[in-house]
């Protein structure tokens, strides 16, 4: 009778502890491969730079990292096979559609493996044109899948683990690499080849990866994903702007060969608070009488370009604390919307 009463008991604690384990479903995560060191080889574990980037197939990136299943029910699609250094804006709307149609369905998260040389860049645009509060979180790789001590590995584990967490939710696109995660606007490579090179310059990053869960500190500010005005659903290009270099006696000639390939927008990338060389500001606001949008921004990389009279006057508009890369995106999606300088400016104060 005793042992028959035991034996009830404990089939009836076993079923009580192992069935919301059963119940709760892990959260299904995509990823989108692009390429980049993640997926790259060389000919040896000790070689670290000079391999091929965007060599391994999604399949053999999860397939390196089995606990991934213990995190998230995974799904993979190949983007692109590239080194991130030949991202192009045709992939970046590519990958947005598809981003914007697996949101909208049963998909909780996305983690895109990425070159890094470029990520900050994808990161901002994505943070601008996903429509979804789901988590997307860019990660990649500063050493080489084959490389002894590979960073991809933990990194990607890391990606999906906090792709498919509900504090990830409504946090931007994150990018996480080093178990730093750092939020798309202000995110930044610092390092041709160290794996804390992501840096958020002076706003810092949002939180930690704790093993597999991510630890918020700080929020982004601007308005980024479903708050956005930017539809890039019926897009196949976007304007093309272009960005002109500043430094000590420049000639004309790149300025001039931008304005002659008739671009929609110039990114000024400033000395100091954006100043411009003078004949540069010349060429440029004859540039913005004909119709061209400038924005000046900076390549100090740390603070805000100001407001200034000299330029305001030439509509030469200041771009917040964007870096020029970061200013020509930003650019590029407010000229899908109005060619209007109050409305860009107003939009270079919102994002
Ligand atoms: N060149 C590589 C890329 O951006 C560098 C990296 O992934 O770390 O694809």
């Amino acid at each position: 009778m005793r042992k028959t009463f035991l034996r009830i008991a404990v089939v009836l604690c076993l079923t009580v502890f192992t069935m919301p384990a059963m119940a709760v479903a892990l959260p299904k995560v995509a990823i989108l491969a692009t390429g980049g060191t993640i997926a790259g080889q060389a000919a040896s574990g000790t070689q670290l730079t000079g391999y091929k980037a965007g060599v391994l197939t999604p399949e053999q990136l999860i397939a390196a990292v089995p606990a991934l299943s213990e995190h998230a029910q995974i799904s993979a699609e190949q983007v692109a096979s590239i080194s991130s250094n030949n991202m192009t804006t045709e992939i970046w709307l590519k990958m947005a559609k598809r981003i914007n149609e697996l949101l909208a369905g049963d998909i909780d998260g996305i983690v895109i493996t990425h070159g890094t040389d470029t990520m900050e860049e994808t990161a901002y645009f994505l943070n601008l044109v996903v429509k979804s509060d789901k988590p997307v979180v860019l990660v990649g790789a500063m050493r080489p899948a084959s490389a002894l001590s590979a960073d991809g590995p933990l990194n990607l584990l890391q990606a999906v683990a906090v792709a498919g967490s509900p504090e990830a939710k409504g946090k931007g696109v994150l990018l996480i690499l080093n178990g730093e995660i750092n939020g798309a606007r202000d995110v930044a490579k610092t390092s041709t080849t160290q794996v804390e090179t992501f840096r958020s310059h002076d706003l810092g990053f949002l939180g930690y990866v704790v093993n597999y869960k991510p630890v918020f500190y700080r929020l982004p500010a601007r308005k980024h994903t479903v708050e956005t005005e930017f539809d890039i659903s019926k897009l196949t290009t976007l304007p093309k702007v272009e960005i002109v270099y500043n430094y000590v006696d420049p000639s004309l000639d790149a300025l001039n060969g931008i304005i002659a390939g008739k671009p929609a927008g110039i990114v000024s990338a400033g000395t100091g608070n954006g100043s411009l060389f003078d004949p540069f500001e010349m060429v440029l606001a004859d540039a913005a009488k004909n119709g061209i949008a400038v924005i000046r921004s900076s390549r100090v990389g740390s603070a805000v370009v100001t407001d200034f009279p000299k330029y305001d006057d030439k509509n030469l508009l200041p771009g917040d604390n964007l870096s020029p890369q970061k200013a020509r995106i930003l650019l590029m999606l407010a000229l899908t919307k109005t060619k209007d300088l109050r409305e860009i400016a107003r939009i270079f104060q919102t994002y």
